[in-house]
Order: C-alpha cells, then structure tokens, then sequence
C-alpha cells in the first residue's frame, strides 16, 4: 500500500517536470509557425504569386498572438510562482518532526528485526522490546494531542491550536463538536482543507495537485489557474483558427497541405478542447464555491458545523453542544464554573446541514466575487490574490451562507449580531416594562384572581422577559 502510495508520487512528480517542458515546447513551436511561417514568410513575402503581400492580416495577426501570447506566460509564470511560494500549506504542528524521526527509527528497528531473523541469530526479545518503546514514544512526542482528541469529553476542556475555531461564530467540525485532525501534519484542519499526498501537508481550500505546475491548486492560486486555463483555451482556439483557415486556402489554391499549419491544427484543436472543458469546469467550481475534491460528494455531501451560541441554552435541546474555555488552561471544574459565570465559556451547537447543501454558497455571483474579485480586470487579470484568503473575519474562516442562516433559526439560535444589537437596544426598553411591570401587579393585586384571559397572557410574557434580564447579567439558568 506504501509502495504504490510511494510509487503514484514518484510518478506525479514526473509527469509535473516532463509537462512544462512540452507545454513550453508546443508554445515555442506554435510562435514559430504563427510569425515565422505564416505572417512572414507567407503573408507578408509570399514566395508564390497566388497572392500579393497582405500586410493587414499579417499585423493583425501578429498583434492579436502576441497579447494572447503575453496573457498565457503571465497567467502561467504568476500560477507558478503562487504554487511555489504561497502554496497555501496549513503550519504543521511542533510535534511533527519527532514523530516523523521515531517512525524513521521504527522502520529501521523494523528492518534491522527482519535481518536478524533472516539469519536465524536475533535476540527477538530486545528487539520487541525496543520497537515497543519506539511506537510508544512516536504516541508521546507524535500524536500526544491527538490521543487527547479521542478520548476527552466533548464539553469545556482548553483546547491548543483551537482559538482559530472557537473564536469564530461557525466552524466545520466532527460529531464531537471538534475539527478534523490530521494524524499526519498533527494539527487541526481548517475548513475546507484537506492534506495533499503528494505533499504531505495540508493544504486550504485544496483544489487538486495539477502536474501542469508541479503543485497544489488552493484557495491561494485557483484564481490564476481559471486564468490560466482560460487564456490557454482562448490562445489554442485562435491558433487553431488561423492555422485552419491559412491551411484551407493553401490546399484549395495548391492542392497539397501545408505540414506545419497542420500540427498547429491538431495542437490547438487538442489543447484547446482540454483547456476549455478546464475551463468550464473551473469557473462552475467558482460559481458553485466548490473545489474539485468537494464536488466528488457534493450532491450527497452532509457538513457538520458547530454554531455559536451567544445565549447557552437553558435546558436540554435536540442537539448536541460542545463548550470551550477562552479565558484560562485550567481544567479545574470550579474554575470552569466561574468561567461559565463570567461569560468565558463559549458554546455551540452541533448542527447538521441537508445532503447537498453547502454552507459556503453565497450565491452565484457572489461566489464568483470572492475567488476571482470584484472588479472585471481583477477576473481578467492575475494580479491581486482571491478575497476568500483573507480569513480575517468573524462568521468564519470562509464567509458563511444562507445555509447556516437557516440552520441557525432552525435551532432557535440568535446571531452575535442580533444578540449584541439586542443587548444595546432592549435594556432601557426592559428598565422601563420592570417599572410598568411593577405598576402593573400592583393593580393586579387590587383585582379579584378569576380575571380574563388577556391579564395572563400579559403576566406570561412578563415572565419571559424577567429570564431575559437575568441571562443579560451573565447568571444563566
Ligand atoms: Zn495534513
């Protein structure tokens, strides 16, 4: 199973250095056809006196080839250079350099076993021994917070490498309320991130490894890869065209066919149908705000978030919850009930998205905003990153949609939003019904008990309102 993994790596990274060469050796051949053969050596010194020179054309298409061609090496060499130096590669834990050193010493204690008993002379009981040690040590320094993972309990217990999740208002998580842990990388993976075999990293927003580049397409370099692609379908289709128009006249007017103009032919009609199904499917991801990795179960796809909830419930609700400590690392059960008290426990609700949903849709043109930019020459250009890497916001690490709005009501949960606006607002307003309250039962003792019904829908709703005020001072019941 290693070996194939090992294998189907060593074969990706091959096919990513030979394909730049041939992509750039297309290139090289196409530009040589286009202006060498056709503008200059046809168009403009026909060696034949089936035409005169055709200045016009040949400018035309020397002018149109050389923007297209200016558009596909920047697009390329600005996919490249993102790849390469902003790959969008989650920070691997502390521990990850020991436990890839312990699982190094495992393997050799492994192998240095095997020769041992290859040639009938080992001490198997040291060797078990040490390898025992070995594995119990890669438990320790490797996954020590992963093992804590397992087996904590899903309420307030502090957290390290969290604060990035529960300081938000959402997050994607497991059914126990936490994110996924990435066994390899030993951290937290973010939303919508996934770990990359050929890399062995986690990488945000992982689109696909695209041995075009050599390198992860992420929420860092989508953007450029739809340029790419997309100005690499519109460069084949125009040499497709030229060549195949060029080609035409030469036959009809010759009889014979022009070699050259039908290797471009071929090239762009290959390319260009491949750049272009690239292409489409690309900005539907956009449109869609799904990745290629998404998309495989996005129609039966299920999320589980776990949603902020400004005011913890009162009594027991038809979800699950999880808590977490902001305030300190004590795991001790009566500071965690002053925390409670003052406000520095954070709590949110398991809750489950419908098949197919995605929390992440904002609306198509929404969507397309957020990976390609605002403005028509940032669609067009590759210029300045997506706005969907800039994480620094409060809903989530990626913008929530109406999904989780809905969600969110669905489960009684008022936003921060309108749980701080409500805050602001209500408190004179409840200052002023606790007066008019007072007023109020002060007449109600004047009058007999047996009163219309009207008098005690008055009297419930008071009652709402005075556990409101009490949850406002922080003393939940
Ligand atoms: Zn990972």
């Amino acid at each position: 199973m290693a070996q194939n993994a090992s294998v189907n790596k060593a074969t990706n990274l091959w096919i990513s250095r030979i394909i730049p060469l041939i992509l750039i050796g297309a290139v090289g051949y196409a530009s040589w056809v286009e202006i060498k053969l056709l503008c200059v050596d046809y168009l403009l010194r026909p060696s034949t006196t089936l035409h005169p020179p055709r200045p016009g054309p040949a400018i035309g298409i020397l002018v149109i080839y050389s923007i297209l061609l200016l558009l596909f090496v920047f697009t390329y060499a600005r996919l490249l250079l993102t790849v390469t130096v902003n790959p969008g590669y989650v920070p691997r834990s502390k521990y990850w350099r020991a436990l890839r050193e312990n699982k190094a010493k495992a393997k050799g204690l492994r192998k240095q076993r095997y020769r041992k008993r290859s040639s009938r002379s080992s001490d198997e009981s040291t060797l078990e021994n040490a390898g025992g040690e070995s594995a119990e040590n890669g438990g320790v320094s490797g996954n020590g917070y992963a093992g804590e993972v397992s087996t904590a309990p899903a309420t307030t217990k502090p957290a390290p490498g969290l604060q990035d999740f529960y300081s938000r208002d959402a997050f994607v998580c497991q059914t126990d309320g936490r994110p996924t842990w990435c066994t390899t990388c030993l951290n937290w993976k973010p939303d919508r991130a996934h770990h990359c075999r050929e890399t062995e990293r986690c990488v945000r927003k992982m689109d696909h490894f695209c041995p075009w580049v050599g390198g992860v397409v992420s929420e860092t370099s989508f953007k450029f890869f739809i340029q790419f692609v997309g100005w690499s379908a519109v460069y084949c289709v125009f040499n497709l065209i030229v060549a195949s128009y060029f080609l035409a006249e030469y036959r009809r007017e010759t009889h014979t066919l022009y070699v050259h103009w039908l290797v471009v032919v071929c090239l762009g009609a290959l390319f260009g149908l491949f750049n272009l199904g690239m292409t489409g499917s690309s900005l539907q991801f956009a449109l869609l705000n799904t990745t290629t990795i998404e998309n495989l179960s996005r129609r039966t796809k299920v999320w589980t978030m776990a949603v902020h909830m400004p005011q913890p419930p009162e009594t027991s609700t038809g979800f699950r919850t999880i808590s977490f400590s902001t305030a300190t690392s004590s795991t001790d059960s009566n500071a965690l009930a002053e925390e409670q008290t003052s406000g520095a426990i954070k709590t949110f609700a398991i809750l489950h998205t419908k098949p197919g949903e995605n929390p992440f849709d904002l609306g198509m043109h929404q969507n397309f905003k957020t990976v390609m930019g605002d403005h028509w020459y940032d669609w067009l250009l590759p210029i300045k990153p997506s706005p969907c890497c800039n994480h620094d916001r409060k809903d989530g690490q990626f913008a929530m949609g109406p999904v989780v709005q809905r969600m969110r009501a669905e489960a009684g949960i008022t936003s921060s939003e309108e749980f701080s606006h409500e805050k602001k607002h209500r408190k004179p307003k409840r200052r002023r019904r606790r007066s008019q309250r007072a007023t109020a039962a002060d007449a109600v003792r004047e009058f007999d008990g047996n009163q219309d019904e009207k008098r005690g829908r008055d009297t419930r709703h008071d009652r709402d309102d005075a556990d409101d005020i009490d949850l406002e001072a922080g003393h939940v019941h």
